[in-house]
């Protein structure tokens, strides 16, 4: 027996060995730190830089298919394009995504072929590639698409398993991730109007007059009613009533400033509070407001468009008035606009009353 084929043998598989127990251990370092973190931004980077360079990648790209604009939504409109820019594509059509993967969807390995990769790959010209569709419950998600100028890297006749091991994880961290978003959004964002609830508003409300006291700095309140708002819902039913809701949410936040909050309290009334504002400039903010509803245009999809008014009550804070206690400050502040909203619908609203 020839001991020199033997020994070669050994060795090859040695090495083999070796290569798959450093992989694994790179893998599990790469899950830990996927494990570890809930936020889509942060689990998008880690794929598409920690992955590309621990794995000596030269392109990784990473599809999710966005037909409702949900995963652009939770990514945000400041991080997405950066992380675009990285290598992340949102695809809004499932056709697109569908046409890109071999039916029976698996992970796939081989040449880098122009006419098969082009729209799949930005950098990569040459090289082998592996594609990794993502599927959850049956149904294609997105993909995970990665590009070295190694040929050899990835070969058709090469096992997946790591591969697959990761588009599963990958899908299960990606899916978290949107449980938690919505998590996070019904417990503190009013569903019909998108904007914050009366949850948000209460905790919102401690700190800014906790602030205010602290810097001696001005804090006012607004408190606001659709006029007549039932005759909405009488007239052209709730889904009508809902849409106008909707859009009297917009176009008073596009009024207020970023610094403000802004609040759905309950109904159709909705609670601002304004860090820095005394009661002048919150009514100069109020009348703005009471003008942009008086005038804007409710398109709810019915023939005439609708018109609509609000009545706003503002009141402020008393900084002198530091001996209270910081919860009976911010009661005050709330019964008192809600006082003056009072009044101004007793003045026959479309109109602001400031408590004085
Ligand atoms: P006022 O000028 O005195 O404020 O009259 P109003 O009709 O606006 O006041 P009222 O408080 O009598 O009616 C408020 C209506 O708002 C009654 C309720 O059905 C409606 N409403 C509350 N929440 C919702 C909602 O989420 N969707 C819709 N469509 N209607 C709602
Ligand atoms: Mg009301
Ligand atoms: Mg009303």
């Amino acid at each position: 027996m020839q001991i020199e084929p033997l020994r070669e043998q050994l060795d090859t598989l040695l090495s083999e060995a070796r290569k798959n127990e450093d992989k694994l251990q790179r893998f599990g370092q790469l899950e830990q730190k996927l494990m570890a973190t809930r936020a889509l931004s942060q689990l998008v980077n880690i794929i598409l830089c920690d992955f590309r360079q621990s794995f000596d990648l030269d392109e990784v790209r990473l599809l999710l298919l966005d037909e409702t604009g949900e995963w652009a939504r939770i990514l945000g409109g400041v991080r997405l394009p950066e992380l675009q820019s990285m290598g992340l594509e949102l695809v809004a059509h499932e056709s697109r995504l569908l046409g890109l993967y071999q039916q029976p969807l698996r992970t796939r390995l081989g040449d880098y072929q122009a006419a098969l990769h082009e729209t799949m790959f930005v950098h990569t010209q040459s090289g082998s590639v592996a594609l990794l569709p993502l599927v959850r419950q049956g149904k294609l998600m997105g993909g995970l698409h990665l590009a070295s100028h190694d040929v050899r890297r990835f070969m058709a006749s090469s096992g997946t398993y790591f591969l697959d091991r990761l588009s599963a994880f990958l899908v299960m961290c990606l899916e978290n991730a949107l449980y938690f978003d919505k998590l996070e959004q019904f417990g503190l964002t009013d569903a019909l109007t998108q904007v914050n609830n009366r949850r948000y508003f209460d905790a919102r409300l401690k700190e800014a007059v906790n602030h205010a006291l602290r810097h001696q700095q001005p804090l006012a309140a607004m408190m606001f009613d659709l006029d007549h708002f039932k005759q909405v819902n009488d007239q052209w039913g709730h889904p009508v009533g809902d849409t106008v809701l909707q859009q009297a949410a917009q176009v008073i936040q596009t009024v207020l400033r970023g610094s403000d909050s802004f609040a759905r309290y309950g109904g159709e009334e909705f609670v601002a509070l304004l860090p820095g504002a005394d009661s002048d400039i919150a009514n100069d903010i109020a009348q703005r407001i009471l003008l942009a509803i008086d005038s804007h245009v409710f398109n709810v999809g019915l023939a005439e468009p609708l018109s609509l008014t609000i009545s706003i009550g503002v009141a402020g804070i008393a900084l002198h008035n530091v001996g209270a206690a910081e919860e009976a400050i911010a009661r005050q502040l709330i019964n008192d606009a809600d006082a003056a909203l009072y009044s101004a619908k007793a003045r026959g609203r479309n109109c602001v009353v400031v408590q004085s």
